[in-house]
């Protein structure tokens, strides 16, 4: 890694995108952080400012943007399965975009527990409203409370080959005034995603995102706003949607 990143600065990069499993590794050969890669402890877009190399995290930053467009995340309660690193991303940036609550729903409790941590510490001390974070053990079928503005699957279940799998949860209890969001971006319609629909939920897929973090990074490196719908359409292709 040390000398992909020497050879990037040798050969005047503007900047490049990492992932796993390079997104904590990069961080010591780098000069500097954003504010949400520093608080995530992961960098998946590095970017030359200057003679500055800086780590971004455009992974939550992506859903934020993509979600911004239809719904309002400030002051809004938040369910999110999953505490690894997309989940981890996410909230960190739905707290900086202003929810007030957010329970984390996770399979193991000490990933789940060190998210809330996360969340409820050094999160909340850099964010202007007053943020709520609770960790609840997912085992058999999530109950999603009746007070829930945004329901959030930032695990990896639905995602290829395993197309058929879907999120352990009573159904009855995802209401159509929820929105809903999935991160799968392959295949974008997951029965997840399917079943929110059938509910009347609106709903994000997980392409939005995958193309939001593209054109975020293009931002970064060259100024220039990418076309999503382009980007969309060319992913559709690759996984043939
Ligand atoms: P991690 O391995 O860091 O985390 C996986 C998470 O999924 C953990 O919370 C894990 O729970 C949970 N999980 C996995 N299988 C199950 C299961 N059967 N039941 C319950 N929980 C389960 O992965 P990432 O966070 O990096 O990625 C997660 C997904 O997000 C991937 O599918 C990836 O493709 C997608 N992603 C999409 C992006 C986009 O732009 N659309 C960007 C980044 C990621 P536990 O802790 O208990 O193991």
């Amino acid at each position: 890694l040390a000398a992909a990143v020497a050879g990037a600065k040798a050969m005047g990069f503007v900047g490049f995108n990492c992932t796993i499993p390079h997104k904590v590794a990069v961080i010591p050969l780098l000069d500097g952080l954003g504010d949400s890669a520093a608080l995530m402890g992961a960098v998946n877009c590095v970017v030359r400012r200057g003679d500055q190399w800086i780590g971004e995290n455009t992974d939550g930053k992506g859903f934020v943007e993509s979600l911004s467009l239809r719904f309002d995340p400030a002051g809004k309660n938040v369910v999110l399965f999953g505490a690894g690193g997309a989940a981890r991303a996410i909230a960190v940036e739905l707290s900086l975009a202003g929810i007030s609550e957010v329970t984390i729903v996770n399979r193991s409790e000490e990933r789940g527990s060190e998210l809330v941590k996360l969340l409820t510490t050094r999160v909340a001390e850099s964010v202007p409203q007053s943020l709520q974070a609770r960790f609840q053990q997912w085992d058999g079928e999530f109950q999603i409370p009746t007070e829930t503005d945004l329901v959030v699957n930032a695990t990896s279940i639905g995602l290829y080959p395993n197309i058929n799998d879907t999120l352990p949860i009573v159904r009855k209890s995802l209401r159509g005034s929820m929105f809903v969001a999935d991160v799968i971006p392959n295949p974008p319609e997951t029965k997840f995603i399917q079943l929110a629909k059938d509910c009347g939920c609106e709903v994000i897929d997980g392409l939005e995102m995958l193309v939001a973090q593209g054109v975020i990074g293009i931002r970064h490196w060259s100024g220039v706003d990418a076309d999503p719908l382009i980007m969309r359409q060319a992913l559709e292709r690759v996984f043939e949607t």
